[in-house]
């Protein structure tokens, strides 16, 4: 019975698929006439140590994802320690005191909080500079307003976060991104436009940088990493700007020409060049799943009638207790941990209880199978992630199980 659900959504997906592959198969010519032009070679692998003056792998790498993000320069580092730090180094080099900074989609996502508006702990508000943020409309850019906000000469960076983060809206699409940006230039906006790019790299066949961003920012253990980076963040984008986040990520004095990592660079350039297939395969499982709990009476967003633009599905349930039990089979259907029961636990950076199943080979990687709640109404679940397509689907197939043995408020067909 579970069988027949996985192939009826299957067959309602067919010309979606097709799509996606269309749009995998462009970004992995894109990728790969990269590396070509780069000329990257095997010895661009090795590791260095001490301050990695002249480190050739660091460098080259920071060129390669310049030219797969059509991007004046690039910072691609193990040393970043998340998404989170990556948005911080590029906020606290491009901003100032007295500076402002404005977000046009909403407050950002929810480690952001903190190093904007906390108290005392080095925030952006500590150094006095300022904050405002315009809500999106029904999950549109609210011209309006931003036009409004716009009139204040202090805001020196304009944020926009691409992809939903916990919330239930849909990720903006390139096309809209780059309409605003090109309103915002008509205003006569003269700033720094940085798009928050975590989860949305490989959706599509364009990058924020190409549409009119100035920086783009993300975690190479989401999309880009391809499954295989083991850490690290980057920020991409105008030179300008890029040499000023350099000195925050080191120092002023020695900016972007330090960095050693004596593991070597194998991995980044590897999950670099993997990246647009197993965008494809996370983004046909979101579907999967998406579509069979759909057809079991769920609300899930984004709609699995057309392409997402990012790979996060949020699902809505109607308990606390189903909430729960979705994201404990998440971690059962894991390679890692999967015998462990996961409960809600204080993460830090989150303002609720958050429960997280993330059996990945690569700790709290999201471009892995996985799924993460924050413990607050309305009951939604974050999926996202799984390397492989098969994996989605024996995924899928245990969650229905659970689903249906339990008897939530499934309408069985
Ligand atoms: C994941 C994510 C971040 C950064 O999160 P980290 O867990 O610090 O890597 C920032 N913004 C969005 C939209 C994200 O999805």
């Amino acid at each position: 019975m579970i069988n027949r659900y996985i192939e009826q959504a299957e067959e309602q997906l067919k010309l979606l698929y097709k799509e996606i592959e269309e749009i995998a198969y462009f970004n992995q010519n894109k990728v790969l006439e990269a590396f070509q032009k780069n000329h990257i070679a095997l010895r661009h692998f090795s590791g260095s140590s001490g301050y990695g003056y002249g480190d050739e792998g660091r460098e080259k790498l920071n060129m390669l994802y310049a030219s797969v993000f059509k991007a004046e320069s690039a910072i691609v580092s193990p040393h970043i320690v998340s998404g989170t730090h990556a948005l911080t180094i590029a906020l606290f080099g491009l901003l100032k005191t007295g500076d402002k900074l404005l977000s046009i989609t909403g407050m950002p996502y929810d480690t952001l909080q903190e190093v904007i508006q906390g108290n005392n702990n080095g925030s952006l508000k500590d150094y006095h500079i300022d904050f405002e943020k315009v809500e999106l409309i029904d999950g549109k850019f609210d011209y309006a307003n931003i036009r409004k906000a716009l009139q204040d000469k202090k805001i020196q960076v304009i944020f926009i976060q691409r992809s939903r983060g916990y919330t239930w809206r849909d990720s903006l699409s390139q096309q809209e991104i780059k309409e605003c940006i090109q309103y915002m230039r008509k205003l006569g906006f003269r700033g720094c436009i940085l798009v928050d790019n975590c989860y949305g790299e490989f959706v599509e066949q364009t990058e924020p940088i190409e549409n009119g961003a100035d920086l783009a920012v993300g975690s190479c253990i989401k999309n880009i990493g391809g499954g295989l980076a083991e850490s690290g963040g980057y920020i991409v984008g105008k030179r300008q700007y890029i040499d000023k986040v350099a000195c925050r990520l080191t120092a002023p004095s020695i900016a972007g020409e330090v960095g050693s990592y004596i593991a070597g660079y194998r991995l980044f350039y590897q999950g670099l060049f993997l990246a647009p297939h197993i965008v494809m395969q996370t983004i046909k499982g979101s579907l999967l799943i998406g579509t069979c709990m759909q057809n079991l009476g769920y609300t899930t967003s984004p709609s699995v009638n057309k392409l997402p633009y990012d790979i996060t599905r949020a699902i809505a349930f109607h308990t606390e207790e189903e909430l729960i039990a979705f994201i404990q089979t998440v971690g059962e259907a894991s390679p890692i941990d999967s015998f462990l029961k996961l409960e809600p636990w204080d993460m830090p950076g989150y303002d609720s209880k958050v429960i997280m199943a993330a059996g990945s080979f690569v700790q709290g990687a999201s471009i892995e199978l996985s799924a993460d709640a924050p413990i607050r109404k309305p009951y939604i679940a974050y999926f996202q992630g799984g390397l492989t397509y098969e994996h989605c689907k024996c995924a899928t197939h245990q969650i229905l199980q659970k689903l249906l043995e339990k008897k939530y408020n499934v309408d069985s067909k």
